[in-house]
């Protein structure tokens, strides 16, 4: 970035996010719904997204449906499973800050130790809803099923997609085959961990994915199909509150790492640089790393490349080998955004260096 630029984009760019905005209804209330002795108890947590939009008069999509409508919305469902209902908030999920991802998952952590509960479904967005299973992942250790999910197509669309994906959460929760999955993103049939679980698709019902870590399993004809026995288990702890001075910044050709040393000065405590290929930066972004270390700023560096592990290749300024020897943590398999949620909840849960890097390893 030119120097010039900086202090333009800085007031956008730099912001620390300490407030919590956005429609979070607090101490949400539950509403049961369903009452048969007979059928087990689910909990369903609501926060909005492309599940719960409709096109209003104008033929815009606008965040529209409550938490019953959305459960009501899905032919059969209350004969599966008797629900506690929570209607968290109703936002587009680009604008869920961290810090109500941090309460919901001590929402769902509450729930997942209530035996009368044999399972959680959030609905999300799908913009942010990798990163948010994860962070919620990262948070809270269970073997009883989180399953995230969400649509492609609005309610208001020709076939939306939103209550099949809600009724196959269902089914994951009761199935036999599903347990030990901890926090799942399950869309269109594919249950994907959500350690692994990308987006990959801006408008297609198809859009999670797993790369090449592959995906858990397939749900179809009420029953769900393991494909993968690997579990993701990856609790680092529930944090009281969340350091969020932890930035992230993309390494792009001739960028000259003046944004790093400038969030450096005004006290960024964690830093994630998007590098290239298995793990390198350029020259200019290599000094403005260590002037950040030397500031004591805790820096992993991940690449930008969707597939394959991050490892201390090459040599040079900005070489992966020299930058681990510098004293920068390599981000293997994580990339960027969950990189960065992961380092936020390590410094919140006040880890040692040596401890962090392991948890990038
Ligand atoms: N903009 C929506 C959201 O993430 C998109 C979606 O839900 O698919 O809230």
């Amino acid at each position: 970035m030119h120097k010039s630029l900086i202090a333009a984009a800085m007031p956008l760019a730099m912001l620390f996010s300490h407030a919590v905005v956005g429609n979070v209804v607090k101490n949400v209330k539950p509403i049961l719904m369903g009452k048969n002795p007979k059928l087990p108890k689910i909990a369903i947590v609501t926060t909005g997204g492309t599940i719960a939009v409709k096109k209003d008069e104008n033929g815009v999509a606008m965040l529209a449906l409550s938490g019953k409508e959305l459960i009501t919305a899905v032919p059969g469902l209350l004969r599966r499973a008797n629900v506690e209902l929570y209607s968290f908030c109703k936002e587009a999920s680009g604008r869920i800050k961290p810090e109500v991802w941090l309460r919901l998952a001590k929402l769902i952590d509450k729930l997942v130790k209530r035996p009368d509960i044999s399972g959680v479904i959030v609905t999300h967005g799908t913009d942010t809803m990798a990163e948010a299973a994860f962070f919620v992942n990262a948070c809270i250790s269970t073997k009883k099923p989180v399953v995230f999910v969400g649509a492609m197509r609005n309610a208001s669309e020709g076939s939306p997609d939103g209550p099949e994906n809600m009724l196959n959460a269902v089914v994951q929760i009761m199935s036999p085959n599903a347990k030990d999955w901890g926090v799942t993103v399950t869309l269109n049939q594919f249950v994907n961990s959500a350690y692994n679980v990308r987006k990959g698709n801006t408008n297609n019902v198809e859009t999670f994915n797993s790369g090449e870590h592959g995906y858990l399993g397939y749900i179809t004809t009420g029953k769900v199909f393991k494909y993968n026995r690997s579990i993701q288990d990856f609790c680092i702890g529930m944090p009281e509150k969340l350091e969020t001075r932890v930035e992230l910044f993309m390494n792009y050709t001739g960028c000259d790492g003046e944004a790093i040393r400038h969030a450096t000065d005004i006290g960024m405590k964690g830093l994630v640089v998007e590098g290239v290929g298995s793990g390198n930066v350029n020259e200019d972004v290599y000094d403005a790393i260590k002037y950040a270390m030397n500031k004591g700023v805790i820096v992993v560096v991940a690449t930008s490349v969707p597939d394959g592990p991050v490892l201390p290749i090459y040599g040079g300024p900005g070489g992966g080998a020299t930058l681990v020897k510098e004293g920068v943590i390599l981000s293997r398999y994580l990339r960027a955004r969950k990189a960065r949620l992961l380092l936020m909840l390590a410094l919140s849960n006040k880890m040692s260096k040596d401890k962090i890097a392991k948890l990038f390893e």
